[in-house]
């Protein structure tokens, strides 16, 4: 499952990743004690194994608390009619990724879009393939900073534009868009991307018919490229809350998958 891993990281990343998490170079499982608990049996920890998959999820821009968990514990109300349609691009990857498509996840705030999104470009990194998690809000940032910030437009250069599978979270409308320019960002991207065949998953809280008004041109550009998955039901946020505080209460640790 890792052998694809180059557990290769470049210096910007590894600068970003240990001056936000001063532990990086332990086991972010076991701490280096070489084993862990879960569901009360006692596990061999294979902390180089742990560490490479961390890694490459950070590298990945995939955050923290996506990384032990994977699409098998996703937990949302609609479990039965979403999971089967995640596993199903998953398992025709090479092909998606050929045409370029890609998959929207439409919904509530708290069903678990962003959780799918990150389940889905850890599987692609462990394919040995560059994927790269983003909110709309930082790509927003970058993309208003590249005319005098050389970092944002390094980011969008080689990142945003060239990474094999891009997650762009939280899709949403502010007044920023009064004059179009959160409508003229995503279109920048999106343009260059599916033009290219290089798929983007997108996560939003705006219906389909709001996703045409606000963002009609990249709207049309995606339409023709992602499947739309509409997910539904309770916040899921209290629950993962419940797990963490039981998973304590037993002194366990779920490992990085
Ligand atoms: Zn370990």
């Amino acid at each position: 499952m890792i052998q694809n891993l180059t557990g290769k990281i470049s210096d910007s990343a590894y600068d970003r990743i240990a001056n936000t998490f001063p532990s990086f170079d332990s086991c972010p499982t076991c701490d280096d004690n070489g084993h862990y608990i879960l569901e009360g049996k006692t596990y061999h920890c294979d902390c180089q194994v742990q560490k490479l998959l961390q890694r490459s999820y950070f590298a990945a821009n995939i955050p923290r608390e996506y990384h032990d968990i994977c699409i098998e514990h996703f937990f949302g109300e609609d479990r039965e009619t979403v999971v089967p349609q995640v596993q199903r691009y998953l398992e025709q990857f090479d092909n998606q990724y050929h045409y370029g498509l890609g998959l929207t996840f439409a919904g509530p705030y708290g069903t678990g879009k962003s959780f799918l999104v990150a389940s889905i470009l850890k599987e692609i990194v462990k394919k040995g393939r560059t994927a790269y998690f983003i909110t709309f809000d930082e790509f927003v940032q970058h993309f208003g900073a590249t005319w005098n910030d050389e970092k944002s437009k390094k980011l969008m250069q080689d990142t945003l534009k060239r990474v094999e599978v891009l997650g762009l979270d939280e899709l949403k409308t502010d007044e920023r868009n009064t004059n179009g320019f959160l409508s003229d960002a995503l279109q920048a991207i999106i343009r260059h991307r599916t033009s290219n065949l290089l798929p983007t998953l997108i996560t939003t809280n705006l219906t389909p018919d709001k996703q045409e008004q606000h963002f009609t041109k990249a709207h049309s550009l995606l339409s023709a490229k992602n499947t739309m998955v509409l997910t539904s039901g309770k916040d899921v946020r209290p629950r993962v809350k419940a797990i963490a505080e039981q998973l304590i209460e037993c002194n366990e640790r779920r490992p990085i998958c």
